[in-house]
């Protein structure tokens, strides 16, 4: 079968008049129904965009360049060749997303009730009264006590972990088949953090649902996810379970990163020890691996020429020349 989401050799370039450049270069993710899959990177890895691309939301100046979004359900449909009218049928009806900041993606206009309804209104043929009655049955869901006040209520009447249950009615209301949540639970503090991310995984259980967790906090990964793509500088760099990622990590960067988590005790709220910072994709390596001016092993050959993807145990794959059988390795 194949699998849901089916992301292949996609690169995104930056393009104007003045500057052309590559940011994200030959992504590969497959996610299968009912999957929880994650995408974690540091801030500038390229994750967000890719989120953007598949909603096929990337601003004017960013570019699907090369490769193929497949989105398989009843039909087959390559999200990156649809027209607008097109995605808007997939957009919040089979394919949903939730932000980080919750407040910026209500309106403060409208009223919970009109803004929770709303895809209903677009994507379903249902009456006022039954599409009511499903608000309230999916604010209940999401653990929202007294939802007929809520719906009346505007969004600055919410506190944030409120507004983020709303966002999460509001992406799982038409049961999509896929929840893109992009840092879902950064902007809150972390006992509420934690009740959000339980609420996901269990609503989308029920409704079989997979999900895509993008986020920069591998303790979230650890939490929700069955898979997970590490991503550096817009490159996937190692993808594989989640077991495996935490249990025997392969690539140098993966490695950095736990131990910036291990370092710091059960969960860090920043990921990071690894010195220096993500390039900027006008940085990029050019040649070799995008990671070598930060890497503790980065040997000539790192700087001259790119390592491709080895699978390094069954189902674990990394990016780095240190799998290379022919790779000296200096001690
Ligand atoms: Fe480090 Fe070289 Fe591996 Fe890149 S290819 S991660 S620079 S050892
Ligand atoms: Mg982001």
């Amino acid at each position: 079968m194949k699998p849901l989401l089916d992301m292949n050799h996609v690169s995104i370039d930056y393009k104007t008049d003045k500057k052309e450049f590559n940011i994200v270069k030959d992504l590969n993710i497959k996610i299968e129904e009912k999957m929880k899959y994650g995408i974690v990177g540091e801030s500038g890895s390229g994750k967000s965009l890719t989120s953007l691309a598949i909603m096929n939301l990337l601003p004017d100046v960013l570019d699907i360049s090369k490769g193929s979004i497949d989105f398989n359900t009843e039909e087959s449909r390559d999200l990156s060749k649809l027209n607008k009218k097109q995605m808007r049928k997939v957009r919040g009806n089979e394919i949903s997303m939730i932000f980080q900041e919750p407040m910026t993606a209500l309106d403060p206009l409208y009223t919970i009730e009109h803004q929770l309804l709303e895809v209903l209104r677009i994507h379903k043929n249902y009456s006022k009264k039954e599409m009511h009655k499903m608000g309230v049955d999916m604010l209940n869901k999401v653990g929202i006590s007294r939802p007929e006040q809520i719906m009346k209520d505007y969004p600055h009447q919410l506190s944030g972990g409120m507004r983020q249950r709303v966002m999460i009615a509001m992406a799982l209301i038409c049961e999509p088949k896929l929840l893109i949540a992009d840092e879902p639970t950064t902007a809150l503090d972390v006992t509420i953090q934690a009740q959000i991310l339980d609420l996901m995984n269990d609503l989308s259980e029920k409704n079989n649902t997979a999900i895509l967790m993008i986020t920069h906090d591998l303790g979230v990964i650890l939490e929700t996810c069955e898979r997970v793509a590490v991503m550096y500088a817009g490159q996937i760099v190692e993808e594989s379970t989640v077991e495996k990622i935490f249990e025997q990590p392969a690539h140098p960067y993966t490695k950095g990163l736990l131990s910036s988590i291990k370092s710091l005790g059960e969960r860090s709220k920043e990921l990071y020890s690894i010195p220096g910072n993500v390039p900027t994709p006008d940085n990029y390596q050019e040649l070799g691996c995008r990671f070598a001016t930060r890497c503790p092993y980065a040997m000539d050959k790192c700087f001259e020429q790119e390592p491709p993807m080895y699978e390094v145990e069954e189902d674990q794959f990394s990016k780095c020349w240190l799998h290379d059988e022919e790779v000296q390795v200096d001690e």
